[in-house]
Protein backbone atom coordinates (compact mmCIF):
# COMPACT_ATOMS: atom_id res chain seq x y z
CA UNK A 1 0.00 0.00 0.00
CA UNK A 2 1.19 3.61 -0.95
CA UNK A 3 1.42 5.84 2.47
CA UNK A 4 -0.31 8.13 1.04
CA UNK A 5 -3.50 5.90 0.84
CA UNK A 6 -3.04 4.66 4.89
CA UNK A 7 -4.85 6.38 7.62
CA UNK A 8 -4.06 5.56 11.14
CA UNK A 9 -6.82 6.73 13.75
CA UNK A 10 -8.88 5.67 17.08
CA UNK A 11 -12.19 6.16 18.56
CA UNK A 12 -12.42 7.86 21.75
CA UNK A 13 -15.49 8.43 23.75
CA UNK A 14 -16.39 8.24 27.14
CA UNK A 15 -17.75 4.63 28.45
CA UNK A 16 -20.94 4.23 26.35
CA UNK A 17 -20.82 7.06 24.57
CA UNK A 18 -21.50 4.36 21.28
CA UNK A 19 -17.65 3.97 20.34
CA UNK A 20 -17.59 0.17 20.23
CA UNK A 21 -20.70 0.36 18.27
CA UNK A 22 -19.53 2.93 16.00
CA UNK A 23 -16.63 0.41 15.13
CA UNK A 24 -18.69 -2.40 14.43
CA UNK A 25 -20.36 -0.45 12.08
CA UNK A 26 -17.26 0.75 10.16
CA UNK A 27 -16.09 -2.49 10.01
CA UNK A 28 -19.28 -3.99 8.59
CA UNK A 29 -19.43 -0.86 5.82
CA UNK A 30 -15.44 -1.98 5.01
CA UNK A 31 -16.85 -5.58 4.59
CA UNK A 32 -14.26 -6.68 7.24
CA UNK A 33 -17.48 -8.32 9.03
CA UNK A 34 -20.87 -10.19 7.91
CA UNK A 35 -23.72 -7.71 8.28
CA UNK A 36 -26.31 -10.69 8.44
CA UNK A 37 -24.42 -12.20 11.16
CA UNK A 38 -25.37 -10.30 14.33
CA UNK A 39 -21.81 -8.77 15.14
CA UNK A 40 -21.79 -7.23 18.57
CA UNK A 41 -19.33 -5.34 19.75
CA UNK A 42 -16.59 -7.14 17.97
CA UNK A 43 -13.50 -5.23 18.97
CA UNK A 44 -14.85 -6.21 22.57
CA UNK A 45 -13.39 -9.64 22.45
CA UNK A 46 -12.39 -10.40 25.96
CA UNK A 47 -15.15 -12.08 28.17
CA UNK A 48 -14.82 -10.30 31.11
CA UNK A 49 -15.30 -6.63 28.91
CA UNK A 50 -18.50 -8.36 27.78
CA UNK A 51 -19.71 -8.72 30.90
CA UNK A 52 -19.00 -5.45 32.83
CA UNK A 53 -20.29 -3.95 29.15
CA UNK A 54 -16.78 -2.34 28.76
CA UNK A 55 -13.67 -1.87 26.68
CA UNK A 56 -10.03 -2.56 28.30
CA UNK A 57 -7.67 -3.50 26.23
CA UNK A 58 -6.82 -1.75 22.89
CA UNK A 59 -8.06 -4.20 19.75
CA UNK A 60 -6.56 -3.15 16.58
CA UNK A 61 -8.53 -4.16 12.59
CA UNK A 62 -7.33 -2.86 9.26
CA UNK A 63 -10.43 -2.17 7.10
CA UNK A 64 -10.12 -1.37 2.97
CA UNK A 65 -12.66 1.09 2.01
CA UNK A 66 -12.88 2.76 -1.47
CA UNK A 67 -13.31 6.28 -2.19
CA UNK A 68 -13.19 8.38 -5.12
CA UNK A 69 -11.57 5.85 -7.43
CA UNK A 70 -9.40 4.37 -4.97
CA UNK A 71 -8.71 1.59 -2.52
CA UNK A 72 -7.66 2.98 1.12
CA UNK A 73 -5.75 1.15 4.13
CA UNK A 74 -7.85 2.32 7.52
CA UNK A 75 -6.19 0.81 10.88
CA UNK A 76 -8.41 1.45 13.52
CA UNK A 77 -6.85 0.92 16.73
CA UNK A 78 -9.91 0.78 19.47
CA UNK A 79 -8.70 2.16 22.66
CA UNK A 80 -10.23 1.45 26.37
CA UNK A 81 -12.78 4.10 27.34
CA UNK A 82 -12.81 3.71 31.23
CA UNK A 83 -11.06 6.36 33.29
CA UNK A 84 -9.25 3.35 34.94
CA UNK A 85 -7.15 2.94 31.82
CA UNK A 86 -6.19 6.55 30.53
CA UNK A 87 -2.11 5.04 30.13
CA UNK A 88 -3.56 2.51 27.11
CA UNK A 89 -5.26 4.85 25.50
CA UNK A 90 -2.26 7.47 25.00
CA UNK A 91 -0.37 4.47 23.84
CA UNK A 92 -2.77 3.85 21.32
CA UNK A 93 -2.87 7.25 20.27
CA UNK A 94 1.26 7.44 19.73
CA UNK A 95 0.20 4.94 17.00
CA UNK A 96 -2.17 7.36 14.90
CA UNK A 97 -2.68 10.36 13.20
CA UNK A 98 -6.10 11.33 13.89
CA UNK A 99 -9.15 10.22 16.18
CA UNK A 100 -13.15 10.00 16.85
CA UNK A 101 -14.28 11.69 19.32
CA UNK A 102 -17.63 10.54 20.11
CA UNK A 103 -19.99 11.98 22.08
CA UNK A 104 -23.95 11.16 22.86
CA UNK A 105 -26.42 13.46 21.58
CA UNK A 106 -28.16 13.26 24.45
CA UNK A 107 -25.48 13.28 27.43
CA UNK A 108 -23.52 15.93 25.77
CA UNK A 109 -19.14 16.37 26.54
CA UNK A 110 -18.28 14.44 29.63
CA UNK A 111 -15.27 14.07 31.54
CA UNK A 112 -13.36 11.15 29.81
CA UNK A 113 -14.34 13.15 26.42
CA UNK A 114 -12.52 16.42 28.04
CA UNK A 115 -9.50 14.30 28.83
CA UNK A 116 -9.33 11.87 25.83
CA UNK A 117 -9.63 15.18 23.76
CA UNK A 118 -6.75 16.81 24.89
CA UNK A 119 -4.64 13.42 25.07
CA UNK A 120 -5.21 13.28 21.23
CA UNK A 121 -4.71 17.39 21.23
CA UNK A 122 -1.06 17.44 23.11
CA UNK A 123 -0.52 14.22 20.68
CA UNK A 124 -1.68 16.59 17.72
CA UNK A 125 -3.84 14.48 15.87
CA UNK A 126 -6.75 15.89 13.76
CA UNK A 127 -9.80 15.76 15.71
CA UNK A 128 -13.09 14.78 13.94
CA UNK A 129 -15.92 15.01 16.24
CA UNK A 130 -19.13 12.61 16.13
CA UNK A 131 -22.56 13.65 17.62
CA UNK A 132 -24.16 9.74 18.29
CA UNK A 133 -27.37 8.61 18.87
CA UNK A 134 -29.31 11.49 17.09
CA UNK A 135 -31.73 8.77 16.93
CA UNK A 136 -32.82 9.09 20.34
CA UNK A 137 -35.57 10.98 22.00
CA UNK A 138 -34.34 13.35 23.93
CA UNK A 139 -31.29 13.84 21.33
CA UNK A 140 -29.70 17.58 21.37
CA UNK A 141 -27.17 17.29 18.67
CA UNK A 142 -27.61 21.44 18.47
CA UNK A 143 -26.53 21.60 21.91
CA UNK A 144 -23.95 18.92 22.19
CA UNK A 145 -22.15 21.37 19.21
CA UNK A 146 -22.34 24.13 21.17
CA UNK A 147 -20.66 22.46 23.92
CA UNK A 148 -17.59 20.94 21.57
CA UNK A 149 -17.44 24.49 19.89
CA UNK A 150 -17.41 26.34 23.84
CA UNK A 151 -14.79 23.23 25.24
CA UNK A 152 -13.00 22.14 22.27
CA UNK A 153 -12.88 25.17 19.95
CA UNK A 154 -13.91 22.84 17.17
CA UNK A 155 -16.30 24.83 14.14
CA UNK A 156 -19.98 23.06 15.90
CA UNK A 157 -20.07 22.70 11.84
CA UNK A 158 -17.50 19.99 11.31
CA UNK A 159 -19.65 17.87 14.05
CA UNK A 160 -21.07 14.73 12.00
CA UNK A 161 -23.81 13.53 13.44
CA UNK A 162 -24.85 10.06 13.52
CA UNK A 163 -27.17 7.08 14.70
CA UNK A 164 -23.91 4.27 15.09
CA UNK A 165 -27.36 1.85 16.00
CA UNK A 166 -28.85 2.01 12.88
CA UNK A 167 -25.96 3.18 10.39
CA UNK A 168 -27.39 6.63 9.95
CA UNK A 169 -24.80 8.95 8.48
CA UNK A 170 -21.65 6.14 9.14
CA UNK A 171 -20.07 6.80 5.72
CA UNK A 172 -19.84 9.99 6.06
CA UNK A 173 -17.38 9.30 9.28
CA UNK A 174 -15.39 7.02 6.99
CA UNK A 175 -14.93 9.99 3.96
CA UNK A 176 -13.69 12.21 6.77
CA UNK A 177 -10.89 10.11 8.12
CA UNK A 178 -9.88 10.22 4.38
CA UNK A 179 -10.00 13.77 4.11
CA UNK A 180 -9.46 15.04 7.34
CA UNK A 181 -6.61 12.57 9.01
CA UNK A 182 -2.96 12.95 7.31
CA UNK A 183 -1.66 9.87 6.17
CA UNK A 184 1.63 8.83 8.70
CA UNK A 185 5.07 9.75 7.64
CA UNK A 186 6.53 6.98 7.05
CA UNK A 187 10.49 6.97 5.11
CA UNK A 188 10.42 3.75 3.32
CA UNK A 189 14.26 4.27 2.34
CA UNK A 190 15.35 4.87 5.86
CA UNK A 191 16.21 2.16 8.27
CA UNK A 192 12.80 0.72 10.37
CA UNK A 193 11.68 2.53 13.08
CA UNK A 194 8.44 1.08 14.78
CA UNK A 195 5.89 1.81 17.90
CA UNK A 196 5.01 -1.19 19.49
CA UNK A 197 1.51 0.11 20.78
CA UNK A 198 0.14 -3.43 22.10
CA UNK A 199 1.97 -6.94 22.39
CA UNK A 200 0.56 -10.36 23.22
CA UNK A 201 1.98 -13.86 23.60
CA UNK A 202 0.97 -16.59 21.56
CA UNK A 203 2.00 -20.40 23.08
CA UNK A 204 2.90 -21.85 19.19
CA UNK A 205 3.92 -18.00 17.60
CA UNK A 206 6.00 -16.52 20.25
CA UNK A 207 5.68 -12.44 20.72
CA UNK A 208 2.64 -10.89 18.46
CA UNK A 209 3.33 -7.46 18.16
CA UNK A 210 1.04 -4.74 17.35
CA UNK A 211 3.18 -1.96 15.67
CA UNK A 212 2.52 1.25 14.46
CA UNK A 213 5.80 2.00 11.44
CA UNK A 214 7.61 4.95 11.24
CA UNK A 215 10.44 4.67 8.96
CA UNK A 216 11.46 1.64 6.93
CA UNK A 217 9.97 -1.50 6.25
CA UNK A 218 9.61 -4.79 8.05
CA UNK A 219 9.27 -8.47 6.46
CA UNK A 220 9.65 -12.07 7.22
CA UNK A 221 13.84 -13.00 7.97
CA UNK A 222 14.55 -9.90 9.23
CA UNK A 223 16.56 -9.31 12.33
CA UNK A 224 15.13 -6.61 14.64
CA UNK A 225 16.15 -4.94 17.93
CA UNK A 226 13.96 -3.28 20.55
CA UNK A 227 15.72 0.11 21.22
CA UNK A 228 14.40 -0.14 24.56
CA UNK A 229 15.62 -3.42 25.86
CA UNK A 230 18.35 -3.84 23.12
CA UNK A 231 16.96 -7.47 22.82
CA UNK A 232 17.11 -8.66 19.26
CA UNK A 233 14.56 -10.77 17.72
CA UNK A 234 13.53 -12.35 14.28
CA UNK A 235 10.69 -11.54 12.51
CA UNK A 236 8.48 -15.19 11.57
CA UNK A 237 5.51 -13.44 10.35
CA UNK A 238 4.58 -10.17 9.41
CA UNK A 239 1.20 -9.18 9.02
CA UNK A 240 -2.47 -6.86 9.06
CA UNK A 241 -4.92 -7.44 11.79
CA UNK A 242 -8.26 -8.26 9.97
CA UNK A 243 -10.08 -8.61 13.62
CA UNK A 244 -7.30 -10.88 15.85
CA UNK A 245 -6.57 -13.41 18.04
CA UNK A 246 -7.33 -12.78 21.92
CA UNK A 247 -4.95 -10.63 23.36
CA UNK A 248 -3.15 -11.50 26.70
CA UNK A 249 -1.57 -8.52 28.93
CA UNK A 250 0.33 -7.63 31.28
CA UNK A 251 -0.13 -4.65 33.79
CA UNK A 252 1.39 -1.25 35.01
CA UNK A 253 0.08 -1.94 39.21
CA UNK A 254 -3.44 -0.96 39.80
CA UNK A 255 -5.39 2.26 39.10
CA UNK A 256 -8.18 2.32 40.52
CA UNK A 257 -10.82 -0.21 42.05
CA UNK A 258 -12.41 -1.34 38.36
CA UNK A 259 -9.08 -2.05 36.93
CA UNK A 260 -8.34 -4.08 40.29
CA UNK A 261 -11.65 -6.31 39.72
CA UNK A 262 -11.33 -6.97 36.18
CA UNK A 263 -7.57 -7.43 35.94
CA UNK A 264 -8.61 -10.16 38.60
CA UNK A 265 -11.40 -11.76 37.08
CA UNK A 266 -9.42 -11.87 33.73
CA UNK A 267 -6.44 -13.47 35.27
CA UNK A 268 -8.93 -16.12 36.68
CA UNK A 269 -10.51 -16.66 33.32
CA UNK A 270 -8.28 -16.69 30.91
CA UNK A 271 -4.96 -18.44 33.53
CA UNK A 272 -7.33 -19.95 35.84
CA UNK A 273 -4.72 -18.17 38.43
CA UNK A 274 -5.96 -17.78 41.79
CA UNK A 275 -4.74 -14.14 42.54
CA UNK A 276 -3.78 -12.27 45.61
CA UNK A 277 -4.78 -8.83 45.70
CA UNK A 278 -2.55 -6.49 47.49
CA UNK A 279 -3.98 -3.11 48.38
CA UNK A 280 -3.96 -0.72 45.28
CA UNK A 281 -0.95 1.76 46.37
CA UNK A 282 0.42 5.17 44.48
CA UNK A 283 4.12 5.51 44.16
CA UNK A 284 5.30 7.97 46.56
CA UNK A 285 8.46 8.84 46.98
CA UNK A 286 11.37 9.76 49.25
CA UNK A 287 13.81 12.55 49.72
CA UNK A 288 17.07 11.27 51.11
CA UNK A 289 18.59 13.16 53.38
CA UNK A 290 22.13 11.59 54.08
CA UNK A 291 25.23 11.34 51.35
CA UNK A 292 25.68 8.35 52.90
CA UNK A 293 21.94 6.81 51.87
CA UNK A 294 22.44 8.23 48.32
CA UNK A 295 25.36 6.72 47.78
CA UNK A 296 23.74 3.52 49.05
CA UNK A 297 20.07 3.93 47.13
CA UNK A 298 22.03 5.44 44.16
CA UNK A 299 19.85 7.75 43.82
CA UNK A 300 18.61 11.12 45.65
CA UNK A 301 14.69 10.32 45.38
CA UNK A 302 13.78 6.90 46.32
CA UNK A 303 10.26 5.91 44.54
CA UNK A 304 8.70 3.56 47.10
CA UNK A 305 6.89 0.84 45.42
CA UNK A 306 6.09 -1.75 47.79
CA UNK A 307 4.98 0.04 50.93
CA UNK A 308 6.51 -2.83 52.83
CA UNK A 309 10.08 -0.80 51.95
CA UNK A 310 8.80 2.30 52.94
CA UNK A 311 11.94 4.30 54.64
CA UNK A 312 11.98 5.71 57.95
CA UNK A 313 11.39 9.09 58.71
CA UNK A 314 14.84 9.23 60.27
CA UNK A 315 16.38 8.85 56.52
CA UNK A 316 14.16 11.22 54.65
CA UNK A 317 13.89 14.92 54.51
CA UNK A 318 10.53 14.66 52.67
CA UNK A 319 8.00 12.16 51.22
CA UNK A 320 6.23 13.26 48.13
CA UNK A 321 3.13 12.02 46.72
CA UNK A 322 1.78 11.46 43.04
CA UNK A 323 -0.68 14.31 42.65
CA UNK A 324 -3.40 14.34 39.62
CA UNK A 325 -5.28 16.88 37.86
CA UNK A 326 -9.01 16.25 37.99
CA UNK A 327 -11.95 17.11 35.25
CA UNK A 328 -15.55 16.58 36.90
CA UNK A 329 -18.58 17.72 35.02
CA UNK A 330 -21.74 17.73 36.66
CA UNK A 331 -25.43 19.20 36.27
CA UNK A 332 -24.97 22.09 38.51
CA UNK A 333 -27.52 20.98 41.43
CA UNK A 334 -24.45 18.29 42.05
CA UNK A 335 -22.23 20.63 42.59
CA UNK A 336 -22.15 22.14 46.12
CA UNK A 337 -21.93 17.89 46.84
CA UNK A 338 -19.08 17.34 44.51
CA UNK A 339 -17.35 20.32 46.10
CA UNK A 340 -17.53 18.80 49.97
CA UNK A 341 -16.30 15.44 48.97
CA UNK A 342 -13.39 16.94 47.01
CA UNK A 343 -12.50 19.13 49.74
CA UNK A 344 -12.67 15.77 52.01
CA UNK A 345 -10.14 14.54 49.45
CA UNK A 346 -7.85 16.75 50.05
CA UNK A 347 -8.28 18.47 46.88
CA UNK A 348 -7.38 21.78 45.61
CA UNK A 349 -9.77 23.58 43.04
CA UNK A 350 -7.94 25.24 40.38
CA UNK A 351 -11.01 25.97 38.25
CA UNK A 352 -14.48 26.35 37.11
CA UNK A 353 -16.46 26.45 33.95
CA UNK A 354 -20.12 26.54 33.11
CA UNK A 355 -19.93 24.21 29.56
CA UNK A 356 -23.77 25.44 29.19
CA UNK A 357 -26.45 26.60 30.84
CA UNK A 358 -26.85 23.34 33.37
CA UNK A 359 -23.74 22.24 33.64
CA UNK A 360 -20.22 22.46 35.09
CA UNK A 361 -16.60 21.76 34.51
CA UNK A 362 -14.32 21.61 37.43
CA UNK A 363 -10.73 21.21 38.06
CA UNK A 364 -9.23 20.14 41.04
CA UNK A 365 -5.46 18.72 41.42
CA UNK A 366 -5.87 15.69 43.83
CA UNK A 367 -3.45 13.57 46.03
CA UNK A 368 -3.58 10.32 43.81
CA UNK A 369 -4.33 8.34 46.43
CA UNK A 370 -7.42 9.78 47.57
CA UNK A 371 -8.97 8.73 44.52
CA UNK A 372 -7.80 5.62 43.30
CA UNK A 373 -9.82 3.32 45.65
CA UNK A 374 -13.25 4.57 45.59
CA UNK A 375 -13.23 8.30 44.55
CA UNK A 376 -15.17 7.50 41.45
CA UNK A 377 -17.80 5.02 43.11
CA UNK A 378 -18.80 8.44 45.86
CA UNK A 379 -18.97 10.86 42.98
CA UNK A 380 -21.38 8.48 40.72
CA UNK A 381 -23.56 7.91 43.96
CA UNK A 382 -23.72 11.37 45.03
CA UNK A 383 -24.95 12.78 41.63
CA UNK A 384 -27.25 9.78 40.83
CA UNK A 385 -24.97 8.97 38.26
CA UNK A 386 -24.80 12.06 36.33
CA UNK A 387 -21.19 13.28 37.13
CA UNK A 388 -18.28 11.82 34.89
CA UNK A 389 -14.44 12.09 36.29
CA UNK A 390 -11.50 11.68 34.19
CA UNK A 391 -7.62 12.63 35.63
CA UNK A 392 -4.25 13.13 34.50
CA UNK A 393 -1.00 13.13 36.04
CA UNK A 394 0.45 16.32 37.31
CA UNK A 395 3.67 15.63 39.25
CA UNK A 396 4.69 15.26 43.01
CA UNK A 397 3.79 17.37 45.87
CA UNK A 398 5.34 17.07 49.40
CA UNK A 399 3.16 14.80 51.83
CA UNK A 400 3.33 13.48 55.94
CA UNK A 401 3.50 9.57 55.26
CA UNK A 402 3.02 6.75 57.61
CA UNK A 403 3.41 3.23 57.09
CA UNK A 404 0.18 1.68 59.13
CA UNK A 405 0.33 -2.02 59.31
CA UNK A 406 -2.63 -4.47 59.60
CA UNK A 407 -1.92 -7.34 62.45
CA UNK A 408 -3.98 -10.18 62.48
CA UNK A 409 -3.02 -11.86 66.11
CA UNK A 410 -0.38 -9.68 65.72
CA UNK A 411 0.78 -11.29 62.46
CA UNK A 412 1.06 -8.78 59.75
CA UNK A 413 -1.11 -9.12 56.67
CA UNK A 414 1.60 -8.16 53.82
CA UNK A 415 -0.96 -7.77 51.83
CA UNK A 416 -3.02 -5.07 53.53
CA UNK A 417 0.27 -3.06 54.64
CA UNK A 418 -0.54 0.89 53.62
CA UNK A 419 1.55 4.12 53.35
CA UNK A 420 -1.12 6.67 54.50
CA UNK A 421 -1.46 10.46 55.13
CA UNK A 422 -0.41 10.92 58.74
CA UNK A 423 -4.04 12.94 59.60
CA UNK A 424 -5.99 9.79 58.04
CA UNK A 425 -4.35 7.14 59.63
CA UNK A 426 -6.77 6.65 62.45
CA UNK A 427 -9.79 6.81 59.76
CA UNK A 428 -7.81 4.55 57.25
CA UNK A 429 -6.93 2.34 60.16
CA UNK A 430 -10.54 1.93 61.33
CA UNK A 431 -12.40 1.43 58.98
CA UNK A 432 -9.80 -1.24 57.35
CA UNK A 433 -10.40 -3.27 60.95
CA UNK A 434 -14.34 -2.45 60.59
CA UNK A 435 -14.47 -3.92 57.18
CA UNK A 436 -11.79 -6.87 57.95
CA UNK A 437 -14.10 -7.83 60.77
CA UNK A 438 -17.51 -7.71 58.52
CA UNK A 439 -15.30 -10.05 56.18
CA UNK A 440 -13.31 -12.36 58.06
CA UNK A 441 -15.33 -15.57 58.89
CA UNK A 442 -15.63 -16.79 62.74
CA UNK A 443 -12.92 -19.37 63.88
CA UNK A 444 -12.86 -21.34 67.23
CA UNK A 445 -10.37 -18.79 68.57
CA UNK A 446 -10.53 -15.41 68.74
CA UNK A 447 -8.89 -12.90 66.15
CA UNK A 448 -7.32 -9.30 67.18
CA UNK A 449 -7.26 -7.20 64.31
CA UNK A 450 -5.10 -4.19 64.69
CA UNK A 451 -4.15 -1.27 62.84
CA UNK A 452 -0.53 -0.02 63.92
CA UNK A 453 1.90 3.24 63.36
CA UNK A 454 5.33 1.82 64.33
CA UNK A 455 4.99 0.21 67.16
CA UNK A 456 1.59 2.03 67.96
CA UNK A 457 -2.28 0.62 68.21
CA UNK A 458 -4.43 2.94 66.23
CA UNK A 459 -7.31 1.03 65.67
CA UNK A 460 -8.67 -2.14 67.06
CA UNK A 461 -11.59 -4.66 66.26
CA UNK A 462 -12.36 -8.05 67.83
CA UNK A 463 -13.76 -11.28 65.65
CA UNK A 464 -14.88 -13.37 68.60
CA UNK A 465 -14.84 -17.07 68.54
CA UNK A 466 -17.59 -19.43 67.60
CA UNK A 467 -18.10 -21.42 70.62
CA UNK A 468 -18.54 -24.56 70.44
CA UNK A 469 -21.55 -25.83 72.73
CA UNK A 470 -19.08 -28.57 74.55
CA UNK A 471 -21.64 -28.18 77.55
CA UNK A 472 -24.76 -28.95 75.70
CA UNK A 473 -24.10 -32.82 76.40
CA UNK A 474 -23.77 -32.53 80.02
CA UNK A 475 -27.19 -31.51 81.59
CA UNK A 476 -25.85 -29.53 83.99
CA UNK A 477 -24.94 -32.45 86.59
CA UNK A 478 -21.31 -33.64 86.54
CA UNK A 479 -18.58 -30.42 87.53
CA UNK A 480 -15.83 -32.84 86.98
CA UNK A 481 -16.68 -33.36 83.59
CA UNK A 482 -17.82 -29.86 82.65
CA UNK A 483 -14.06 -28.45 83.93
CA UNK A 484 -12.60 -31.11 81.93
CA UNK A 485 -14.32 -30.13 78.75
CA UNK A 486 -13.92 -26.96 78.60
CA UNK A 487 -10.11 -26.95 79.69
CA UNK A 488 -9.83 -29.27 76.44
CA UNK A 489 -11.82 -26.88 74.34
CA UNK A 490 -9.33 -23.91 75.68
CA UNK A 491 -5.99 -26.04 74.31
CA UNK A 492 -7.64 -27.00 71.52
CA UNK A 493 -8.10 -23.05 71.26
CA UNK A 494 -4.52 -22.38 72.03
CA UNK A 495 -3.32 -24.77 69.25
CA UNK A 496 -4.94 -23.60 66.36
CA UNK A 497 -3.92 -20.07 67.72
CA UNK A 498 -0.49 -21.14 67.75
CA UNK A 499 -0.71 -22.63 63.88
CA UNK A 500 -2.07 -18.96 63.68
CA UNK A 501 -3.02 -19.96 59.91
CA UNK A 502 -6.66 -17.38 59.99
CA UNK A 503 -7.53 -18.25 56.30
CA UNK A 504 -8.64 -15.20 54.79
CA UNK A 505 -11.20 -15.33 51.75
CA UNK A 506 -9.83 -13.26 48.99
CA UNK A 507 -13.25 -11.24 48.38
CA UNK A 508 -12.44 -9.99 51.91
CA UNK A 509 -9.33 -7.89 50.46
CA UNK A 510 -11.42 -5.94 47.88
CA UNK A 511 -14.29 -5.62 50.41
CA UNK A 512 -11.71 -3.99 52.59
CA UNK A 513 -9.95 -2.28 49.84
CA UNK A 514 -13.36 -1.18 48.18
CA UNK A 515 -14.63 1.22 51.50
CA UNK A 516 -11.44 2.44 52.74
P1 LIG B 1 -18.76 2.44 24.30
O1 LIG B 1 -18.70 2.22 25.79
O2 LIG B 1 -18.40 3.84 23.95
O3 LIG B 1 -18.00 1.41 23.51
O4 LIG B 1 -20.30 2.32 23.91
P2 LIG B 1 -21.09 1.14 23.23
O5 LIG B 1 -20.83 1.07 21.77
O6 LIG B 1 -20.86 -0.08 24.03
O7 LIG B 1 -22.57 1.67 23.39
C1 LIG B 1 -23.14 1.89 24.65
C2 LIG B 1 -24.64 1.74 24.55
O8 LIG B 1 -25.19 2.73 23.69
C3 LIG B 1 -25.07 0.39 23.96
O9 LIG B 1 -26.22 -0.03 24.65
C4 LIG B 1 -25.38 0.72 22.51
O10 LIG B 1 -26.34 -0.14 21.95
C5 LIG B 1 -25.93 2.13 22.64
N1 LIG B 1 -25.74 2.91 21.42
C6 LIG B 1 -24.59 3.06 20.71
N2 LIG B 1 -24.81 3.84 19.63
C7 LIG B 1 -26.12 4.18 19.65
C8 LIG B 1 -26.95 4.99 18.81
O11 LIG B 1 -26.55 5.53 17.79
N3 LIG B 1 -28.25 5.12 19.20
C9 LIG B 1 -28.75 4.53 20.31
N4 LIG B 1 -30.03 4.73 20.59
N5 LIG B 1 -27.99 3.78 21.11
C10 LIG B 1 -26.69 3.61 20.81
MG1 LIG C 1 -16.91 -0.27 24.23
Amino acid sequence: FPVEDIRNFSIIAHVDHGKSTLADRLLELTGTIDKTKKNKQVLDKLQVERERGITVKAQTASLFYSFGGKQYLLNLIDTPGHVDFSYEVSRSLSACQGVLLVVDANEGIQAQTVANFFLAFEAQLSVIPVINKIDLKNADPERVGKQIEKVFDIPSEECIKISAKLGTNVDSVLQAVIERIPPPKVHRENPLKALVFDSTFDQYRGVIANIALFDGVVSKGDKIVSAHTKKAYEVNEVGILNPNEQPTHKLLGFLGLLHMEVFNQRLEQEYNASVILTTPTVPYKAVLSSAKLIKEYKEKEITIINPAQFPEKSKVTEYLEPVVLGTVITPTEYTGKIMALCQARRAIQKNMTFIDENRVMLKYLFPLNEIVVDFYDSLKSLSSGYASFDYEDAGYQTAELVKMDILLNGNMVEELVTVVHREKAYTVGKSICERLKESLPRQLYEIAIQAAVGSKVIARETVKAYRKNVLAKCYGGDITRKMKLLKRQSEGKKKLRKIGNIEIPKDAFIKVLKTQ
